[in-house]
């Protein structure tokens, strides 16, 4: 469904992406792990061709329904992003604009990609916020995003990038801010919507912790380069590389000192 290859992406100071290969299929998740600065969500950004300059990328491909997206004109790459392929942040301010209701921006985005009526993409964004179990979704639509609490707000940011039916999401530490339990129903609503939409998810987190309950595969970058890729189980029992061992472990300890 998503192949990259040999995608390597520059800043002036820093190779931040050098040579990444992944694949996704759809229903599938596949998750990215590595440590702050390992360069996941350049990677992310690359792939939803948001690289700013000086930024550049300078290798590569991002194969999607057989068409490399690195290749693409703008106007089609804009009907790609958001809509056949989305992206959910750590903040969801990031993402969710303050001066406009939930409603209308999850309506607003369905409308532009999906060429509804106003009543009908109004509609769409109140089943949306449905689906992520948001209670009394027709009246809370009209709430604006500081209204909700930090897990809500996740959750309406996740209904706004599954608006217009993705086939792909890009989680980029999306529950890092939360505390653990709203982490744990993040993912457990991530898996139902996974199933429900048919949606292949790449979920890039700096800890096992997330990736253990949502993907059966992982990738493991350190410095920008892929060091260990495979079923997670197994990496998670036969670590290959050192790098990886102390992510396996600060998660244990983590777990220990709860
Ligand atoms: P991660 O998401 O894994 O924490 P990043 O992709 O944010 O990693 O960063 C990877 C590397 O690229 C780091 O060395 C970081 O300092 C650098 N970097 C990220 N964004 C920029 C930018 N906009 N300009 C310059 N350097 C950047
Ligand atoms: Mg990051």
């Amino acid at each position: 469904m998503l192949e990259v290859r040999n995608l390597s992406v520059v800043y002036p100071d820093v190779t931040a992406v050098e040579g990444v290969g992944l694949t996704v299929a759809s229903g599938e998740s596949l998750g990215v792990v590595g440590e702050s600065g390992s360069g996941k969500s350049t990677l992310a950004l690359a792939i939803m061709r948001l690289i700013q300059p000086p930024g550049r990328v300078v290798s590569g491909e991002v194969i999607f329904d057989g068409r490399d997206l690195l290749k693409l004109p703008e106007p089609e790459m804009v009907k790609v992003r958001g809509a056949r392929i989305s992206m959910i942040f750590q903040d969801p301010f990031t993402s969710l604009n303050p001066v406009f209701t939930v409603g209308e921006q999850i309506a607003e985005t369905i409308r532009l990609h999906q060429g509804m009526n106003r009543v009908d993409a109004w509609a769409g964004a109140v089943r949306m916020l449905e689906t992520v179990h948001i209670k009394e979704a027709a009246k809370r639509a009209h709430d604006y995003p500081h209204q909700f609490s930090g897990g809500m707000r996740q959750r309406v940011m996740i209904a706004m990038a599954l608006a217009c039916r993705p086939e792909i999401l890009i989680a980029d530490e999306p529950t890092t801010a939360l505390d653990a339990t709203i982490q744990a129903e993040v993912v457990r609503l991530l898996r139902e919507v996974q199933a429900e939409f048919n949606l292949g998810i790449i979920y890039i987190t700096h800890s096992f912790d997330i990736i253990k309950a949502l993907c059966r595969r992982v990738i493991v970058i350190n410095k920008g380069r892929v060091v260990e890729a495979g079923e997670t189980e197994k990496i998670l029992s036969e670590p290959a590389q050192n790098y990886t061992k102390k992510l396996i472990n600060s998660l244990r300890e983590l777990h220990a000192a709860h």
